[in-house]
């Protein structure tokens, strides 16, 4: 607290990121990071960008990123939207879409992020509670609104909400904007970006974070009618229009080209997933169903919190959120087959001591 900071300041509580320890070499399953590198070609595009252009303003309209994903996704580039990451793109749609005079919601489990947006522009929200095995309920979002947000699959549990549910939603609240958060999409989900062609109120947000391995590089997208893009761009060209660098957009586009390795490195992450659930199974957790690229468990006996210091005394981070209705839960990243095996021998330990 300091005398200088304005009363919104002092009022903000933030959204904590997970650990980036240094103290010592972890089996990192905290960030739901990919655990397998970049496409070598998106290394190439950022080396080739490493040059005497940097002394240039990077394309305020990233024209090429846009054009990219409009072909990978078929539509127009003015559907879409690129920015530093898709906090970043969140935080210009909640500032361009919703009022302070009315109410959004989103459900409670979801991204910790959206009531620190809330909070941020003042905005009033209600928290729709998910069921005991955390499915979001379509009907409970057609009540009077002023905006949806609904991440899918959900974080941190994991589960996919059947597209069809999303139709119910989108239908029941033509007048106000929709945003599905896709982060996770590519490891099983179903994306709606091809219904931002029916839908003038849908705004799909995606990442290059997870499934193309480039949390570090920062680049998130988002497709929606050209009139919600049009919206994006006045916020984000009020506050920074240079959001995305030369290396970035570079990097980015590379990745988006490179079908195949994205394809292969998610193939991996799916079947690990799948291999490692059946295993954390048989040593007593539950395990909520996952179309993500990390699990949500808690075990019949052992708390959440002494499995997380456990974990992490033996040098494996993962993630505990002590917060009401998921304080008994650990959500833990999909890392490579040997991680995970390791991850498995130690809680094999943990939870049947000899
Ligand atoms: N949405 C959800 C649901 C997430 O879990 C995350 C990652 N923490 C993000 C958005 C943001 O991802 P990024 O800013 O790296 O694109």
């Amino acid at each position: 607290m300091s005398k200088y900071w304005n009363e919104l300041t002092a009022s903000l509580v933030p959204y904590v990121p997970g650990e980036q320890p240094k103290d010592q070499q972890y089996i990192k399953l905290n960030t739901n990071e990919n655990p397998y590198p970049p496409s070598p070609k998106v290394l190439e595009a950022i080396r080739n960008a490493t040059n005497a252009d940097l002394r240039l303003y990077p394309d305020p309209n990233c024209d090429q990123l846009r054009e990219a994903l409009a072909g990978y996704y078929r539509l127009s580039k003015e559907q879409a939207f690129v920015g530093n990451g898709s906090d970043e793109i969140l935080a210009f749609a909640f500032q361009a879409f919703f009022s302070a005079s009315k109410t959004i919601l989103f459900p409670d489990i979801t991204y910790t992020f959206y009531p620190v947006y809330a909070d941020l522009y003042g905005l009033n929200y209600e928290t729709i509670p998910t069921d005991d095995e955390f499915n979001i309920d379509a009907e409970r979002f057609c009540v009077p609104n002023g905006g949806i947000i609904i991440p899918n699959p959900n974080a941190p549990t994991a589960r996919f909400m059947v597209v069809d549910q999303l139709k119910i939603i989108l239908d029941a609240n033509p007048d106000q904007v929709v945003i599905v958060d896709e982060a996770y999409i590519d490891f099983g989900g179903e994306s709606v970006v091809s219904w931002v062609k029916e839908y003038p109120n849908l705004l799909v947000v995606q990442t290059l974070s997870k499934s193309r391995s480039l949390a570090g590089l920062r680049v998130g997208m988002a497709f929606g009618h050209p009139d919600l893009i049009e919206g994006l761009n006045r916020v984000k060209n009020s506050f920074n229009s240079y959001t995305l660098d030369r290396l970035a957009l570079a990097g980015a586009v590379a990745a988006i080209k490179d079908q195949s390795y994205f394809e292969e490195t998610n193939r991996k992450v799916i079947a690990t997933r799948e291999r490692t659930s059946e295993e954390l199974k048989r040593l007593g957790f539950r395990v909520i169903e996952s179309k993500a690229n990390f699990v949500f468990i808690s075990h019949e006996r052992l708390p959440a919190s002494e499995i997380f210091s456990t974990l992490k005394r033996r040098g494996i981070l993962v993630r505990y959120f002590n917060k009401p209705r998921i304080n008994e839960y650990l959500r833990v990243s999909i890392g490579t087959d040997e991680e995970m095996d390791a991850l498995v021998s130690a809680l094999t330990e943990i939870v049947q001591p000899s």
